[in-house]
């Protein structure tokens, strides 16, 4: 296999809990994280990049809280300098590192722009700055759903990942909850969640984002599934850190994400994109996801009331005697 050295063992940090977020803390500098999970009585106790069978990689942060829990926190997706973002590699890397940590219960925020087709003065309509649960979402290409090298790499065998319900039911009524309750409507207007919206993410796919033709597509796509379905379908373009890998670990995977701005080409605004984006990443949302984050990662316990499990399906093992053992 090119380019992976099944040799590489971990030598990291264990943690039951994680976050992978991203672009809601871009805002701060890895430092100025790192400093204020310690102001809340957190101990730091490492943060070094670990290598994985697929290179050396990102920053991986360990911590314990007061009650003694191991929380993991890997920036900004796994993002490293210079390497592609939201690439295999970097996809990889990151879920390598989730998987050997032993992490069961992970937290990845993000933020996108909103496609929503309805009114864009509606009460309902998905907005920017509103707070997102999502319900699923486009697979693309670029998304990886195995772990190459390791006995995730077929897809299908030992273990079969289903997608209903990719993102944790337990943990997005707990995430749509907690913003209800504390961050709305200040600061973020309306919270979303699969009960009143079954919001998509696409993610971004070409290392920019999306062209005008991509929103007038999905605008109308969502807005003839809603008809023919009689709920209403959203699309949202932004980040989608593979649900399916976060699936075949056993991963309880909670993703909440925030509208930033409307995409590229959307009707209800001639507002320049960063415009809202950047007022949000810098004055808003580092301070207020990293708080509600480190308060769920403290105390959140592994949920058992989901169908994360069920959507797992162990194959018959004479399925692995039928294909060729690399060894
Ligand atoms: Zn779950």
């Amino acid at each position: 296999m090119a380019n992976i050295d099944t040799s590489v063992t971990y030598a990291g940090p264990r943690a039951d809990f994680a976050s992978l977020t991203g672009s809601p803390f871009w805002g701060l500098s890895i430092d100025e994280v790192v400093s204020r999970i310690k102001r809340r009585g957190w101990t730091h106790n490492s943060g070094a990049r670990i290598l994985t069978p697929y290179g050396m990689g990102p920053l991986v942060h360990h911590f314990t809280t007061p009650s003694g829990r191991d929380v993991i926190w890997i920036p900004a997706y796994g993002v490293i300098e210079g390497e592609k973002m939201f690439g295999p590699v970097q996809i990889h890397k990151a879920y390598w590192l989730l998987w050997q940590a032993g992490v069961r219960v992970l937290l990845i925020g993000g933020t996108s722009g909103t496609n929503d087709w309805r009114d864009p003065a509606g009460e309902a309509t998905v907005r920017p700055g509103d707070f997102i649960v999502p319900w699923s979402f486009y697979p693309d290409r670029d998304m990886p759903g195995t772990l190459p090298g390791t006995e995730m790499a077929t897809g299908y065998l030992p273990n079969f990942a289903f997608l209903k319900d990719p993102f944790c039911l337990t943990l997005g009524r707990i995430l749509a909850d907690k913003a209800r309750a504390e961050l709305a409507p200040h600061p973020f207007p309306r919270v979303h969640e699969p009960s009143q919206v079954k919001v998509s993410l696409r993610n971004p796919y070409l290392g920019t984002f999306e062209t005008e033709f991509e929103t007038a597509v999905w605008r109308t796509t969502t807005r003839l599934v809603s008809e023919d379905e009689a709920f209403p379908h959203v699309m949202i373009h932004g980040d989608c850190i593979s649900p399916v890998l976060a699936r075949r670990m056993g991963i309880h995977l909670g993703y909440y994400h925030i509208a930033v701005n409307w995409v590229e080409g959307h009707p209800a605004t001639q507002e320049a994109i960063t415009d809202t984006l950047d007022r949000l990443y810098l004055d808003v949302l580092p301070q207020v996801c990293l708080e509600m984050e480190l308060d769920l990662l403290a105390t959140l316990d592994v949920p058992v009331d989901c169908t994360c499990a069920e959507n797992l399906v162990e194959r018959p093992a004479i399925y692995m005697e039928a294909i060729t053992r690399a060894r």
